[in-house]
């Protein structure tokens, strides 16, 4: 008698069938086929001198996309929630406290990741589509005084760029770590986590180049995902930790919760510490790697400012655009718009899902609804890395014009 007793299973047997899309939603964005391309090398072993050269590519371009010279910055193999997940579980022990900043989903999330490592989490909460001021995060830190304050740079939830103007500076008042999530925003609006960051672009201004505003922000720990400006398949998620954030966790008491995530060993693995030899920690998803470097080497050929600058004046053509259609931008004050993902208030008398579906359906674009304290508020864009042009901006236009006509609308 056999003892497979489970057969092949017939689905297998199918070619597998994936769709063209455009991935207008909030992310994953379209891969374009330079990335796919790298993506589909030979592997090779996670501990060969060639994929160590790219580890190193990679360390550098996230230094530049990051505006750092932190030598303690790579790539988590995992999501953007993995990278979250890495900052707090280094940085916090159990029993400290924790700031978190909620102005959408990422805030609770990232509450949720602190109660999981037994820290005392705190919260300040801010409205969906609204933000915090410098004022009420200084009385937050100076009430709780926290080893550690949580913010989302881009709020992919409400479609809010929070400012992040001097709050670096209050967490080092309050002797805080100041971790930031920019997942949905970086590589298309201005930061800079660093003060060597900063200098690179005060020489920038000073060759009288024009850039958007400049965001120079104090940032300890700074995390993003490869599937958004980046344009890279989801799956590696690069993390910067300052000299400070550092010997925090380099000073801990007890091990971090986690192995897979615990930054001695990861940071020996991408070449970061002294140590003389690096040792196998885990079996690195080499593929995603090529592609992500792949993804770091289009964006540092179109350049940082042009980039930003890119993405900001699509965003304008678009909220125009939103506008003439009658439709609303869910967030109030422009300079708070993210320029990446827009959330427009969810059209009065119609069914936001059926929108959704209609435009999959029709035009095999997606965009998406709302996520955590936003749902059945909004709809949500984003136009990222390549997706972020004009001709784009006129196809999410005309499927919302089109759907707005053909979807049910009650009187
Ligand atoms: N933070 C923000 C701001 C995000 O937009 C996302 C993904 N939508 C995440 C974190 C989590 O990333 P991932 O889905 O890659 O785990």
């Amino acid at each position: 008698m056999s003892p497979v007793s489970v057969p092949p299973p017939q689905c297998l047997k199918k070619r597998m069938v994936v769709p063209h899309r455009y991935m207008f939603g909030p992310g994953p964005s379209n891969v374009p086929r330079r990335i796919l391309e790298a993506g589909a090398k030979p592997v090779i072993g996670h501990m060969h001198p060639e994929i160590f050269e790219i580890m190193s590519d990679i360390k550098s371009g996230i230094q530049y996309l990051f505006q750092t010279q932190n030598r303690t910055t790579f790539a988590v193999s995992g999501t953007g929630h993995t990278a979250m997940e890495c900052a707090i579980f280094n940085t916090v022990e159990s029993g400290e406290t924790v700031l978190v900043a909620v102005n959408g989903i990422w805030g609770e999330r990232a509450a949720d990741v602190g109660e999981r490592v037994g820290a005392k989490v705190k919260t300040i909460v801010a409205p969906p589509g609204g933000y915090l001021t410098n004022a009420e995060i200084e009385k937050a830190l100076s009430e709780h005084r926290p080893v550690l304050f949580f913010l989302a740079h881009g709020e992919s939830s409400t479609g809010v760029l929070h400012p992040l103007d001097g709050i670096g500076d209050l967490c080092h008042k309050y002797n805080c770590l100041f971790l930031v999530d920019s997942v949905a925003s970086i590589g298309g609006t201005p930061l800079c986590m660093d003060q060597q960051g900063l200098e690179l672009i005060m020489s920038s201004i000073k060759s009288k180049r024009s850039l958007p505003m400049i965001v120079y922000a104090g940032i300890d720990i700074l995390y993003t995902g490869s599937q958004k400006v980046l344009n890279a398949p989801p799956g590696t998620a690069p993390i910067s930790f300052s000299e400070r954030a550092c010997q925090k966790v380099f000073s801990r008491t007890t091990k971090p919760v986690s192995f897979f995530l615990d930054l001695s060993w990861l940071s020996n693995y991408w070449g970061c510490d002294d140590k003389p030899a690096r040792i196998y920690h885990h079996t690195a998803p080499v593929t995603a790697l090529y592609s992500l470097r792949e993804s770091l080497a289009v964006l540092a050929d179109e350049g940082l400012e042009k980039s930003w600058d890119r993405h900001q004046k699509v965003a304008e053509y678009f909220h125009a655009g939103l506008e003439s259609l009658g439709l609303k931008l869910f967030v109030k004050e422009k300079h708070a718009r993210l320029p990446t993902v827009t959330t427009i208030v969810a059209p009065h008398g119609y069914d936001w899902k059926e929108i959704t579906a209609y435009i999959m359906k029709t035009h095999s674009l997606e965009i998406s609804g709302g996520l955590g304290p936003s749902v059945g508020l909004v709809l949500r864009v984003g136009l990222m890395g390549c997706n972020s042009s004009r001709v784009n901006v006129d196809m999410v236009l005309a499927a919302l014009k089109d759907a707005l006509k053909h979807c049910h609308r009650s009187k």
